[in-house]
């Protein structure tokens, strides 16, 4: 007994001791990271949404359980481990007295049977892990497998160790039953199986396979203490965390909750950045280098469980662009890792006698291509479109696309480093206001199209007026993109809704510039625009692009522009169900609609569209295999609309495919970016005969209008067509 006593606490010190020192690794890691007062700040604003995240994010499994057997197997595993804490009490009892049982419950039936129960649930759970592995396998799967670029041996190890934990339990639990010192006398229907098989044994054996099993039990407990904080598996402890300090209670978010919320302005020493006195030698701009990174940053990369889900849904992995979520915070972990005895050492001379390894790492910059030993490759940093679908995914809550922004604006702003052919759109939002370098005055030439007024703030917006009518740049500027603001302004004319617009006073939000990094651009449009806003004393605002949606409802409000803003299908959805917009005509097409990132996962608007379409007579909806929270991105997002894309397969080319392949007549939308985007990709599918010429791509205000107004006699070709 003594002995079995020593020996278990001498494992669980020598455990202790190595786990505690890599604890205090990591910890002194996080801290030398900047950091992020606000983060505290939304958790003590917010305690309700974070009891609920940790209620459905980590106890729910909610994002896991959305891949249904994946996460059936990890919410077994999970809760499994959760139950057998118990089973940890009771061995660590068992060193000290054989007839232990945690006192009140410990001769409770109902225990033993859950804790089996459990215990083989947590069995299924890695086997079917395993078979996932198999089947998903890197090595044959390529670039197709959520497991490429991942520690697949350190994931099989720590199975393996699982299944350890489990089988030495079953162990020690059926040879107690043998000797007579099991507490649960029914209900524990696994541990009577292996006490069955291992009765023949006789009691003498199975005493020492009663004392050995809790050793083994203790010792293989222990070395998976270890291996967590050693490992990948870190998340086990530092996932709630995570999900705890993620930015779900962002203020002023649109469209419905759960959205992915605004972009984090520019911080440097937990303060927002005033671009006035900003010191570019002293302040922080942007992540320049890893130590850059806030600790949150460096606990998301931590919180990394390299499962993959994010890059199986990324667009630009999906078209063979080296860009991988998942490997983009896996090698920001790594170098964050091996440069941390050069970050967390206390003088420069200890630096100078580091490793040449650790030296090298450190003098590694954090983006830089192949030539320069970089960590992000530029063509990794600039694929992004900010579709979203890797935050959407991760079951940690990893911010992939605050980094990514981070990452780009130190670039643009410090080392002026960005895709070329991006910069003339940069000059003309700066000159001009919007991205074409377009005069002011052309974006109310559509409105000399229509055959109504639309009044043009001049001032204050009229008592009478509604909605003040953002028609964006594009919506103003771009000929695909004018036929849908007509189709608006004809269907709020129809429904006798009162709007306005601001014409020439009217500036791109800066949702490119503040993407592409430039910070500065985006401040600059973004405090003219407010200031007009206010001027014009705003309140309801309808906009047609999610971009300029998601900016105006979700980033101003950080520069104290606060407005009620609503996206134009939306309000049209709202017209049609109160009867102020009557669907009659019958538009006899089958019809595949495309979720605009920025309005689908950014802000959670997914129905109103889709409503819409509902109401026209004769359309026939079908949807693409990646749809609403999995729909797949045009390409244009993240300013990639601004820049040349050479590598791999064209993300809309990709898109038009998949739409194709529901053989629809139009394809239908809500967003100026992702019309001209698709309708560029079908074009080349029309050119290549690989699609019909009467295909189209309308916004779904078009495919309405259609049915509104009185039917024409033939359908117009598109370019004639409002
Ligand atoms: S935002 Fe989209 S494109 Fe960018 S990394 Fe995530 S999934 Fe990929
Ligand atoms: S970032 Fe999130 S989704 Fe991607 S591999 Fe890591 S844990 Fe999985």
């Amino acid at each position: 007994m003594a002995l079995r006593i020593i020996i278990g606490l001498a494992l669980t010190a020598v455990a202790f001791a190595l786990a505690g020192r890599r604890v205090w690794w990591l910890y002194r890691l996080a801290r030398s990271g900047q950091p992020a007062p606000e983060r505290f700040e939304m958790v003590r604003k917010n305690p309700g949404g974070d009891v609920k995240s940790q209620a459905t994010e980590v106890f729910g499994q909610r994002k896991l359980l959305k891949w249904s057997v994946p996460g059936v197997a990890h919410a077994l595993t999970f809760w499994g481990f959760i139950v057998l804490i118990l089973t940890i009490i009771e061995a660590y009892g068992d060193l000290f007295s054989r007839r232990f049982a945690i006192p009140g419950i410990g001769h409770w039936a109902a225990i033993g049977f859950i804790e089996d129960l459990f215990a083989v649930a947590v069995l299924a759970g890695i086997a079917a892990f395993g078979i996932i592995r198999l089947r998903a396998n890197p090595k044959r799967e390529g670039r197709d497998s959520r497991f490429a670029g991942s520690h697949t041996g350190a994931a099989w190890l720590v199975l393996f160790m699982i299944f350890l934990v489990v089988a030495t339990l079953l162990l020690y639990r059926g040879a107690q039953i043998n000797t007579g010192v099991f507490p649960y006398a029914h209900g524990a229907f696994a541990s009577q199986i292996v006490g069955h098989w291992l009765a023949p044994l006789g009691v003498p054996a199975n005493h020492g396979l009663e004392t050995g099993g809790i050793l083994a039990q203790l010792a293989v407990i222990l070395g998976f203490l270890v291996l967590v904080v050693y490992s990948k598996h870190l998340h086990i402890g530092i996932a709630p965390l995570n999900v705890l300090f993620a930015r779900r209670s962002d203020a002023g978010r649109a469209g419905a909750p759960g959205g992915l919320g605004a972009l984090q302005p520019m911080r440097s020493g937990g303060k927002v950045l005033d671009f006035e006195e900003a010191d570019p030698d002293t302040d922080v701009f942007g992540r320049g280098k890893i130590e850059d990174f806030t600790w949150k940053g460096l606990l998301d990369m931590a919180t990394c469980t390299e499962c993959g889900r994010c890059q199986s849904q990324c667009p630009a992995w999906a078209t063979d662009k080296p860009l991988s979520p998942k490997m983009l915070i896996l090698n920001l972990r790594d170098h964050a890792f091996a440069k941390a005895p050069y970050i967390l050492a206390a003088s420069d001379e200890e630096r100078e006698k580091l490793p040449e390894s650790v030296q090298a790492e450190a003098a590694r910059p954090l983006v830089g291509d192949a030539e320069a030993n970089g960590v992000i490759d530029p063509d990794v940093l600039w694929s992004c479109t900010n579709c979203g679908a890797c935050v959407e995914e991760c079951p940690v809550d990893i911010e992939h696309i605050d980094h990514i922004t981070d990452m780009r604006r130190h670039q643009v702003l410090i080392e002026s480093a960005f895709p070329t052919e991006a910069s003339s759109m940069l000059k003309n939002l700066e000159n001009k206001g919007n991205p074409w370098g377009m005069s002011e005055n052309k974006r109310t030439e559509w409105i000399t199209e229509l055959d109504f007024e639309v009044p043009v703030v001049d001032g204050v917006i009229g008592d009478d007026v509604e909605y003040l009518f953002w028609v964006g740049c594009a919506g103003a500027l771009e000929d695909r993109a004018r036929k849908t603001t007509k189709a608006i302004a004809q269907l709020l004319h129809t429904a006798g809704v009162k709007f306005a617009v601001l014409g020439p006073a009217e500036s791109c939000t800066g949702d490119p510039a503040r993407r592409m990094g430039n910070e500065f651009v985006y401040s600059m449009l973004a405090q003219q625009n407010i200031e007009t806003l206010n001027e014009a004393k705003a309140r309801k605002i309808v906009a047609s692009c999610p971009h300029c949606f998601n900016t105006i409802a979700n980033e101003y409000p950080q520069l104290g522009g606060n407005y009620e803003v609503i996206h134009h299908t939306q309000l049209l959805a709202q017209l049609v169900a109160d009867g102020k917009l009557k669907p009659v005509n019958r538009v006899e097409e089958k019809v595949t609609y495309h979720d605009p990132c920025f309005l689908g996962r950014h802000n959670r608007i997914f129905s109103a569209p889709r409503e819409i379409m509902e109401q026209v007579p004769g359309v026939q909806s079908q949807e693409m295999h990646r749809c609403k929270e999995r729909g797949f991105c045009c390409g244009a997002g993240g300013a990639r609309m601004w820049m040349e894309e050479r590598i791999g397969k064209r993300i809309n080319t990709e898109r038009i495919d998949e739409a194709l392949g529901t053989d629809p007549d139009t394809i239908s939308t809500g967003c100026p970016y992702c019309m001209v985007m698709l309708g560029d990709a079908v074009n080349a599918k029309k050119s290549s005969g690989e699609a019909k010429e009467s295909l189209e791509v309308v916004d779904v205000a078009q495919l309405l209008v259609r049915s509104v107004q009185p039917p024409a006699e033939n359908k117009q070709p598109a370019s004639e067509e409002q």
